[in-house]
Order: structure tokens, then sequence, then C-alpha cells
């Protein structure tokens, strides 16, 4: 299989497609089927120093003195041929990971929107002037970190690189990314595409392979000055310590189990599509899926009735045949999601979705699950499942709203159904979430808006302006001339 041209056997390293140093490849799966896709590189702790020595040749040679100006120009090309591109970015990523084809090319839609925006802000980031002393000039220099590192998980590969790489490189970092071993087909080839938008040598690399083995080489590696990582609680906790040893900055997005709050003064009708699809989209492989349903008492049932007729039409099945939702990324994350619908046998299950009947039966199928009437502290209305199941919980007041809502020990999204725009605002700030949204969920995806989470769902803040904070080193310059 080739990639835009290219061997997924290959690294990218320096500018150029090279073997692993291993000289070894892994296999990479199709979830619709369970078929071999194709062979990629397994990547090592030799391949991760190489890396990170042609990013150190980035940085003191052509992208380091780039401009500003340079920078953003070459990331807006990058999201031209991205969109070139989309249909076969879209089907790369609907093979790889199993995503629905019209999500796949969310997606690639949503990584040229961020070279888009990083490319259109990289120069328009600046530092300030301080009034100081008599006789003093103070201000400040908003400075790249160095060599970054960027570890990437399976289920949004496409729009995760965009956020991090696109901030990382409008602020003339160089980058080192280790996809997911599942999912970096479209590392690859964003690679591929950077290259053939002409971002100089050594500034992109990408590193495919094992997370303890790749993965961990480059968090540990010193000469990486900022780390950048979203995917599990365990391997979160991993990276911190890794980032601890070389005092170096982290941001890490590791996932939630974020409410929706409905109101008895909700439209209901407005809402649903917002309930559902928070909930199955990627087939609930997402960091701010919705997965707890709060509903006031008196609409419970509505809701419930409303929720169950939505679930019962929807269907799953091979990503290509783009229905609503398409096998887990894996085997193994079927099996987990299995077992958290098995931990909910004492619950009832109010509605499921289907597998489609020709499913093939190698596809780490799941048919979406809806249970009602949930505890707040049952392990499904607790833990984060990834999977394509919601749970309905009732409350009285709005406080015992607050309190179940904030009663996890995540915080990455919460939202709002209410017409009431004092409780809007009261619930805005009582939330415990690094997004909050009122009378929606998930604001279409929104490059523009930051995003990050409290507690166990990490710190640190990607998309937005905010980000490109992150990616620099605050450094104040005072001159005392009299
Ligand atoms: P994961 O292990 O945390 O993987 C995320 C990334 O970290 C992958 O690139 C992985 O590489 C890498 N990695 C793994 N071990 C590493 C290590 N010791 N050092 C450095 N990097 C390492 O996630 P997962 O096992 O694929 O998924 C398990 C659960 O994590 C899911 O069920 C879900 O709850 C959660 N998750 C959350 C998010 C999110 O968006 N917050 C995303 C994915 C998963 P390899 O995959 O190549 O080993
Ligand atoms: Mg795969």
């Amino acid at each position: 299989m080739k990639i835009l041209g290219i061997d997924p056997t290959h690294c990218f390293i320096g500018g150029r497609w090279q073997p692993s140093q291993a000289g070894e490849t892994l296999e990479l799966v199709n979830p619709s089927d369970g078929s071999t896709l194709c062979q990629i590189a397994k990547g090592i702790a030799d391949d991760i120093d190489r890396s990170v020595e042609a990013a150190q040749a980035a940085l003191s040679g052509d992208w380091g003195r780039a401009t500003a100006a340079e920078r953003g120009r070459v990331l807006a090309k990058i999201g031209q041929l991205v969109l070139q591109n989309i249909d076969e970015l879209a089907r790369l990523e609907a093979l790889d990971v199993g995503k629905p084809l019209t999500q796949a090319r969310a997606d690639a839609m949503a990584l040229a929107r961020y070279m888009e925006f990083y490319g259109g802000a990289a120069d328009k980031l600046h530092g300030e002037t301080i009034p100081y002393l008599d006789g003093y000039t103070v201000y400040t220099l908003r400075e790249p970190h160095g060599v970054t590192g960027h570890i990437v998980p399976w289920n949004y590969p496409m729009q995760i690189i965009g956020r991090s790489v696109g901030a990382a490189l409008a602020t003339g970092n160089a980058c080192v990314l280790k996809p997911a071993e599942e999912a970096c087909l479209t590392a690859l080839a964003f690679a591929e595409l950077a290259r053939q938008a002409g971002l100089p040598d050594g500034a992109l690399n990408v590193v495919p392979g094992l997370g303890a083995e790749a993965g961990a080489a480059l968090s540990h590696h010193p000469s990486v000055r900022h780390l950048s990582f979203t995917g599990s609680v365990p391997v979160g906790k991993l990276i911190q310590k890794a980032a601890a040893d070389n005092v170096v900055p982290v941001t890490l997005e590791l996932g939630g189990k974020s409410p929706q709050l409905v109101f008895e003064d909700a439209d209901l009708q407005d809402a649903l599509p917002f309930l559902v699809n928070a909930g199955i989209q990627n087939a609930g492989q997402t960091c701010s899926a919705s997965s707890r349903i709060l509903v006031h008492e008196s609409r419970f049932d509505d809701v419930v009735a409303a929720m169950a007729k939505a679930y019962s039409a929807l269907r799953a099945g091979p990503a290509l045949r783009d229905l609503n939702v398409g096998p887990l990324v894996s085997r193994r994350q079927k099996d987990i999601v299995e077992s958290f619908i098995a931990k909910g046998k004492d619950l009832k299950i109010v509605s499921q979705g289907q597998v489609v009947d020709d499913a093939p039966a190698g596809g780490a199928y799941v048919a979406p699950t809806l249970f009602a009437n949930v505890t707040p502290d049952h392990v499904l209305a607790q833990d984060e499942i990834f999977g394509p199941v919601q749970v309905v919980i009732p409350f009285s007041t709005e406080d015992e709203a607050v309190a179940i809502a904030n009663g996890t020990p995540f915080g990455l999204v919460a939202s709002c159904w209410t017409k009431d725009g004092s409780r809007q605002m009261r619930l805005a700030k009582k939330l415990h979430a690094g997004q909050v949204f009122l009378n929606n969920y998930g604001a279409g995806g929104g490059v523009e808006l930051p995003f990050g989470g409290h507690g166990l769902s990490g710190h640190g803040r990607e998309k937005g302006f905010e980000a490109l904070y992150g990616f620099t080193s605050l450094k104040t310059v005072a001159a005392r001339h009299g």
C-alpha cells in the first residue's frame, strides 16, 4: 500500500523517508474487517534520536531563520494541500481507524483549518512593552521552546496533529511526532504534504512505532523541550513523570466524562441531535464525548423516550459504508467497551442501535447502547468508557445537577440546555470544565476555541490562540539606558 506515493514502512526524518533503524515493521489492521491493511515502520529510540538531531539542525538552519510570516505561509500552503487531498486523507483514516467517511472527512477539514488558523496567527503573536523605572525600556519576547515532542492517540489523529503540531510550527518550534501505532497513516500523509509545501527539512519528523518504545524514548529525550500528549490517564502520568525528570513543560489531554444538563425549560427538539451525537460520534471514542446526560425529573421520561427512538435508528457498519457508527479502532478497544457494557447488567438498557447484518465478522463492532436511571456513582457514570455508550441520570434541583456534573475526577467539557439566562451564567461559572457550552455541544469542532481540562482530564490548553502561548517561552528584556 502506498500513501500519497510513499511507503508507510518508512519514518520521516530530516525531510527524508527512511526505514526504522530496527529494520522491523508492525502490522496495521483494518478494524472494519480485521484484515491486514499494510505494514508500518517500527520506530525505536535510535529513530527518535535521529529525529531530535534533525529537528535541532532545522532550528539552527532554514527553519530557525524563517520569519513569522514565512512560517505562516508554509502552514497555509500545507492547509491548501490538505484540502486538495481531502478525499485520500479521509479514505486513509476510514481504513486505518474505522471512522465513517463523513466523519473522517470532517477531521481532514479540521486539519486544514488548523493550518489556516495557525498559519494566519504566526505573525500576529507578539510580546509587550512594560512600564518600569525611569531610564529603562522593558519588553517581552515570545520564543519557541526548541524541539517539541508530540504523542498522538488513535481517535482523532488529524485533528490532534493539526492542533499541536500546527501551533508548535507557527511559533517556530521543530517537531518530533509519534503517532499511535494503530493510526499512523494520516500522520505520514501529513508529513508528505508538509514536505511538498516546502516545510524545511527537520522541522517536522514522524516516527511511527510502539508507545513503550518510540513514545517512551521521545518523552524521556533530554533535548526535547516541550511535550504534548493526548491519550489515557495512566500513560499521561508516565509522560508527566518523564517531563519532570527533564524539567520541561507538558500539556496533557486525558479525556473525560463530560455531562450535558437538560433543564425543565430546555428545547428538547433542538437538544436531541446534540445529546445523541456527542455520545456516538466516532463510536464514542472521543475525549470530549458526552457520555452522561443529566435530566430534570420533569423531562426525564421525554428525554429517555426521544433518545431511545434515536438510538434504535442508529446503524453500525464498515467505515466505507459511512453509516452513523463505524467499528471501534481495534478488537482490544471492543473488548474494553463490551466489558463496560457487561458492568451495566444490573441496569436497564433502554435502547440499542444495530450492527448491520452483513458487517464482516472480523470487524470491531459494538452496537450503540443507552442506559437510563443510572445512579451518579455507578461505574458507567464515573469511568471513561470510550465507546458508543451513554447513561441518562435524573436530577431534581439545579444544585443537585451541578453536584452530579462535577462529581467525577474529570473536567473537560460540559453543556447546559436551558432558556433561563441567569441559570446559564451561574452554571457556566460553577461547572468544572475547560469548555462550557450553552444550548449547544462541541460548537462544531471550533479550531479557534481554547480546549483542555481540569483534574484527570489533564492540564494546559490547546486550540485557538491560547495554544500559541503554551508553545512559547516568554523572555523579559530590561534595558537601562538612562
Ligand atoms: P494510550 O496508550 O494512552 O495511547 C496514546 C498515545 O500514547 C499513543 O501514541 C501511544 O502509542 C502512546 N504511548 C503508549 N504508551 C506510552 C509510553 N509508555 N510512553 C510514551 N507514549 C506512550 O491510549 P490507548 O491505550 O490507545 O487507549 C486506551 C484508553 O485511553 C482508551 O480506552 C481511552 O479511555 C483513553 N484514550 C483517550 C484519548 C483522548 O483523546 N483523551 C485518546 C485515546 C485513548 P501506541 O498506541 O503506539 O502504543
Ligand atoms: Mg488501524
